[in-house]
């Protein structure tokens, strides 16, 4: 299916500002809203559509990417399986603009039961389960990593399901009851009025959490949080041409939630280990080679250093100190694959600063030849150095 333009599915300009794509969101999210379309499949899809658009175009950085790249450059931004709307709900719960929207939702769902959100409301639901947190994990690399991408696996520590209770929270069959304040619902409805007209909101229930169950006798291990500590090894993929700050997310290895609760992500932040030879400019690394005087007024084949191992480059006879040499494609991959770029090799001319009696000698003697002066320094001196290199 081909994806809709985010700004076309809000309705507004690429200059939107932020105010304005929340007002758009706003205003979809209302229309659409399963409380005013009760099993509208319809709705359900364009309320999704309105969420997924309004996630991209209100983070700065999936923005900018969109912007750049369109749909292709946000592959993978939501995990295998694509936008969870879910998950956006709970991200902006705490939003103060938008709680009277997606407030009553946030209870409905248990890991994703968005046909629950739709379907028919009558009878029990699944009572709601809160979702663990995510983990955040730094993983650094090696520019030469980071230039052909990478597996790695990470040792992570996490919260994971209680092995005595199995999650549960009770120390033993039977000791879990039926929550008596929302008779296992998880949440607590109100009839209220609102611009929607009048409407039931639906609250959890701080009895039990969401959970439609209290425990009479909590396991001892984990406290009746059927949760306990514990690490897990994730692998993960790097694509080549990463930047620091770069995030990968794996969708639910993170913290278990509370009871059962379905697991958060582990986001691994990409950081640079500094090199030994290259600074990086976005795609393209830099070195600096120092060459002694004769090199570079005699010209010679230098040994430079390349990511992946090191190759022979021919400077000129009167290399100026300075000099950048451009070594085509020997730099970084874009992360989206669109070309590479170069190794810039910097000439620097080293000054002795040990002298033999000799050498005082033979420097002083070359002191005295002819064109062995530099010219005076101003404005022609760097025409001259210009026209010397062919600039
Ligand atoms: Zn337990
Ligand atoms: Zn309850």
């Amino acid at each position: 299916m081909a994806l809709r333009d985010y700004y076309e599915i809000l309705g507004v300009s690429r200059s939107a500002s932020q105010e304005e794509i929340k007002r758009a969101y706003r205003k979809l999210a209302l229309k659409y809203h399963p409380d005013r379309n009760p099993g509208s499949k319809e709705a359900e899809e364009k309320f999704k559509e309105a969420a997924e658009a309004y996630e991209v175009l209100s983070d700065a950085q999936k923005k900018s990417t969109y912007d750049q790249f369109g749909h292709d450059g946000l592959r993978g931004t939501f995990g295998r399986d694509g936008f969870d709307i879910s998950d956006f709900i709970y991200r902006h719960l705490h939003d103060s603009d938008l709680q009277d929207l997606l407030g009553n939702l946030g209870g409905l769902f248990g890991g994703g039961l968005f046909g629950d959100l739709f379907g028919t409301r009558t009878g029990r639901r699944r009572a709601a389960q809160r979702r663990g947190s995510d983990l955040q994990v730094r993983l650094k690399l090696s520019l030469a990593e980071i230039a052909t991408g990478v597996e790695k696996r990470l040792r992570v520590k996490r919260l994971e399901k209680c092995d005595a209770c199995g999650g549960t929270g009770a120390s033993e069959e039977g000791s879990l009851k039926t929550c008596a304040s929302c008779q296992g619902t998880g949440e607590i409805r109100q009839v209220s009025r609102s611009f929607f007209g009048q409407f039931v909101n639906v609250a959890t229930c701080n009895v039990c959490g969401g959970s439609g169950q209290v425990i009479a006798h909590p396991c001892p291990k984990c406290g009746g949080e059927g949760r306990m500590r514990g690490s897990t090894t994730i692998s993960v993929k790097i694509p080549a041409g990463v930047s620091e700050g770069n995030y990968i997310p794996i969708r639910s290895r993170g913290n278990v939630g509370p009871r059962g609760g379905p697991p958060g992500d582990v986001l691994v932040f990409i950081e640079e280990k500094e090199d030994e030879y290259f600074t990086r400019r976005d795609n393209d690394i830099i070195c600096e080679v120092p060459i002694s005087y004769s090199q570079a007024a005699l010209g010679d084949e230098l040994e430079v250093p390349t990511l992946d191992s090191h190759m022979k480059i021919r400077i000129p006879p009167g290399t100026q100190s300075g000099k950048v040499f451009r070594l085509k494609g020997k730099g970084i991959p874009h992360v989206r694959g669109y070309g590479v770029g170069d190794e810039l090799v910097k000439i620097v001319v080293w000054t002795p600063t040990k002298l033999s009696e000799e050498a005082k000698k033979l420097f002083a003697e070359l002191a005295k030849t002819e064109g062995i002066e530099p010219p005076k320094p101003g404005r022609s001196f760097w025409g001259k150095v210009k026209d010397a290199l062919g600039m």
